[in-house]
């Protein structure tokens, strides 16, 4: 029996790649993932069917290795590789070699805008023209895995897909508005944990600030979290190999709460099993909780079997800036926290500090000349470990012109800077 609808379709029910994330130029695969390639495009679904990224092989279609790909938040982002390509582009000021455009506002120093891109957007066509070929051949006499992925992708439609995004905010009780710069080493794909909500500060500048004040979550609320999560992400958890333990200041929750949270999570979401990388686990802190954190909290940390990334908001050294963005907290502490920073990156093999510093128009030349200071005088050993991220402010205008004063302050530094943009689970 032939099913015209499926002609020039091949499916790869199950593909192997390896779990190890490494950075290349061309989108590379991990885990366990389905793929369906038709003459045009490249679908590729995780192992709950959800559809997460396509590719286009049309002359249409940007560049081979862009791509579009959807979050567990259920926002679709364009992977561009920009205009030059090498060593010299996008990787020079991101880390990795694309750049994540996002569907909402945020702080982007170069803006795509892929709705009004015809070669990119005619991918959703795509998808939806697959998604009712695969509907109208459910029935037809083909081999059981290919009509169990059939039947996988079916019920993950549009409307499921949305639904599971919600529920995925219900789960741990608001959205995470915005991922540390390091989830960039695992392309963003993290099991979310909020172990305490609110900040410290409320700083005037951020617009990814809740209202609430700091509190912390309890063992019982951390426990049930990581049970429905666990249901949540379903077989797909064996793709996971990442932890965020949120949100904004998680560090200021203390060592027993994240060190019990990430070894719950350890267990219940089977990172001990044989995957072939040390699972990374991530979270923010501020100035007041890294000078807070005492000796023990990062000698346990160092015993739990994960690679841990904390990053810091510093946003600036200099004292009329952080009165300008209206951050509590003085430049004596900055310096403080930024010496600790190198210090631990320097005294743990797994764990490294980063720190974020801001960038805009609005901003004084003594905040850049005062940065630049920092960073060149920097006594780290461990050059290659504690980046420096520098986070546009949101509204700041001329945003591809802040580009070069960014690479003025990257070459002076001898710690590796990155831009950070402002991306939401
Ligand atoms: S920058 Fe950090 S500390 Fe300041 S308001 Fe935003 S989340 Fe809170």
């Amino acid at each position: 029996m032939a099913f015209p609808n499926l002609n020039n379709i091949a499916f790869s029910v199950e593909k192997q790649s390896p779990v190890t994330i490494t950075k290349a130029t061309f989108p590379l695969r991990y885990g366990t993932y389905s793929e369906i390639r038709t003459s045009e495009y490249e679908f590729i679904f995780n192992l709950n069917g959800e559809i997460k990224f396509i590719r286009g092989l049309n002359v249409n279609w940007p560049h081979p290795a862009a791509q579009l790909k959807r979050t567990d938040g259920n926002d679709w982002v364009y992977y561009s590789v920009g205009d030059v390509s090498g060593d010299g582009g996008i990787i020079s000021w991101m880390g990795e070699y694309y750049l994540p455009c996002l569907p909402y506002p945020s702080n982007a120093v170069w803006e795509v805008n892929y709705f009004a891109n015809p070669g990119i957007m005619d991918a959703f066509a795509a998808w939806s023209q697959l998604y009712a070929n695969l509907y109208g051949a459910q029935k037809a006499g083909l081999h059981p895995k290919i009509k169990d992925l059939i039947s996988r992708i079916m019920r993950n439609h549009d409307g499921e897909l949305y639904k599971r995004s919600q529920k995925l905010n219900t789960i741990i009780g608001g959205r995470v508005t915005v991922l540390p710069p390091d989830t960039r080493h695992v392309d963003y794909e993290i099991i979310p944990i909020i172990i305490a909500d609110g900040c410290l500060y409320h700083c005037d500048f951020c617009c990814v600030k809740s209202a609430q004040n700091f509190h912390k979550r309890s063992a019982n609320d951390i426990i049930e979290q990581i049970q429905q999560l666990k249901v949540h992400y379903g077989r797909n958890i064996q793709n996971l190999n990442a932890l965020f333990i949120g949100n904004h200041d998680a560090l200021a929750a203390g060592d027993e709460l994240i060190c019990f949270t990430a070894s719950e999570a350890f267990k219940s979401f089977f990172f001990e099993n044989a995957r072939a990388m040390t699972p990374f686990l991530f979270l923010f802190g501020s100035v007041d909780s890294l000078l807070n954190s005492k000796h023990e909290l990062f000698e346990k940390l160092s015993q739990l079997p994960y690679y841990t990334c904390i990053n810091i908001g510093f946003e600036s050294i200099d004292a009329s800036t952080l009165n300008f963005i209206q951050k509590p907290v003085d430049v004596s502490k900055v310096r403080a926290a930024f010496q600790k920073m190198l210090e631990i990156s320097d005294s743990y093999t797994n764990i490294e500090i980063t720190g974020n510093f801001l960038m805009g128009e609005q901003l004084s030349s003594e905040h850049y000349q005062s940065l630049a200071k920092l960073l060149r005088e920097t006594s780290s050993p461990s050059k290659k470990r504690g980046a420096i991220y520098l986070s546009p402010l949101k509204d700041s205008p001329k945003k591809r012109e802040l580009l070069p004063r960014f690479f003025e302050i990257k070459n002076q530094s001898k710690l590796p800077v990155y831009i950070y943009l402002i991306q939401r689970l």
